[in-house]
């Protein structure tokens, strides 16, 4: 018993003088910590990741609505409670004038990022998406910025198109598009994907989409989904490639991760723990040191989600409406006073973050 004490604090302080001379962590330092490491240690290696990149009371936010723009979709994930196929009673595409609408809503409420979310709709040509967001640049400036598309809608649409990545950035960046998040990445390993969503990309597919869209000088980010069945070296698989597509591209503007709502899905389950999402947050904290911003989930944690500031998070969002996780059972407040008081009770200071007029 003594000796195996002695040996994780050894481990742990292995571990602990790599974070502190700002060396990395390998994969299996990761396991090790993940299986190990108490609350206490992950918060303090988490820490000294974040503090690399933001001083310790300092935290970001902003207020944003994601818009699924249609339902209808082809990929038929067995995680998904949002999609109809096309055809199936239900289905819908919103109109130019729907958005706006949903668009002065946001402004009014004082947000100022919409983020764009639908399925792999087949009458949707890229002409639908280049007049849309054309449209949007048109009426609304940089008083809004928005997340135009997933990367995994940008694959569908690219394939759906006969267009190359290149030549599809190319043209929504022509339409003023500035952003293609890292949405629709759930867990990138060719595993998960062939066991739950194998019409939606392949990981190798979804990198290479991601690289042309930096080459092509628009932005990005990285995203991550827990709690579905993925085991922790797919979880760590997930982490290792995004650290390795942000050494090889330095694309990555942040990394957000949630949880995955089972209810109303074909898999089903059980919501993972709140704790056990704030222990991932730092153990995604310390594996991704070359990403600058880590962003914790309201939508999906609610309140919970900012004691992910203690667990190595920098910045969240308010979210004012999502249809794909509220209809699998997330929940949303407009009470932003009573979230960011809760920020201020826990020691940080929260600040607006206007995408629009930052790079990140
Ligand atoms: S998760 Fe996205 S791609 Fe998959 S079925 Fe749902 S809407 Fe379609």
């Amino acid at each position: 018993m003594g000796n195996a004490v002695a040996t994780d604090n050894s481990q742990l302080a292995e571990i602990a003088s790599k974070v502190d001379q700002g060396l990395r962590i390998t994969a299996d330092d990761a396991r090790w910590l993940w299986k190990n490491a108490s609350d206490a240690d992950l918060c303090s290696l988490a820490g000294t990741v974040r503090g690399r990149f933001h001083s310790p009371d300092a935290c970001t936010y902003m207020v944003m609505r994601i818009i699924n723009y249609t339902n209808v979709c082809v990929a038929q994930c067995d995680y998904c409670a949002f999609y109809k196929l096309p055809g199936a009673s239900g289905g819908y595409v919103l109109s130019h004038e729907d958005v706006f609408a949903k668009l002065d809503e946001l402004l009014a409420l004082g947000g100022d990022l919409a983020a764009f979310n639908g399925g792999f709709n087949p009458q949707l040509p890229l002409n639908y998406y280049c007049d849309l967001f054309a449209s949007i640049r048109a009426r609304y400036g940089d008083s809004i910025e928005f997340y135009a598309l997933t990367i995994a809608e940008f694959l569908y649409l690219a394939d759906h198109a006969k267009l190359s990545y290149t030549e599809t950035a190319e043209r929504l960046k022509a339409a003023g598009v500035r952003w293609i998040t890292g949405g629709g990445s759930e867990i990138l390993t060719e595993d998960f994907r062939a066991r739950h969503s194998k019409f939606k990309y392949t990981v190798a597919e979804y990198f290479l989409a991601q690289q042309a869209i930096v080459e092509a000088g628009l932005k990005t980010t990285a995203t991550m989904v827990i709690g579905f069945d993925e085991t922790l070296d797919e979880r760590i698989e997930h982490l290792e490639r995004t650290r390795k597509f942000q050494d090889e591209t330095g694309g990555l503007a942040s990394f957000l991760c949630w949880t995955f709502k089972p209810y109303f899905t074909q898999i089903g389950g059980i919501e993972i723990t709140a704790a056990e999402y704030l222990r991932h947050l730092a153990l995604s904290r310390i594996y991704l040191d070359n990403i600058p911003r880590i962003r914790t989930s309201v939508l999906t944690q609610n309140e919970r989600a900012l004691d992910g500031l203690r667990y190595g998070a920098d910045d969240f969002d308010l979210p004012i409406e999502d249809e794909v996780t509220q209809k699998a059972g997330a929940t949303i407040s407009l009470d932003f006073e009573r979230i960011l008081s809760y920020a201020r009770q826990l020691g940080y200071a929260p600040v607006y973050r206007h995408v629009a007029n930052t790079s990140q």
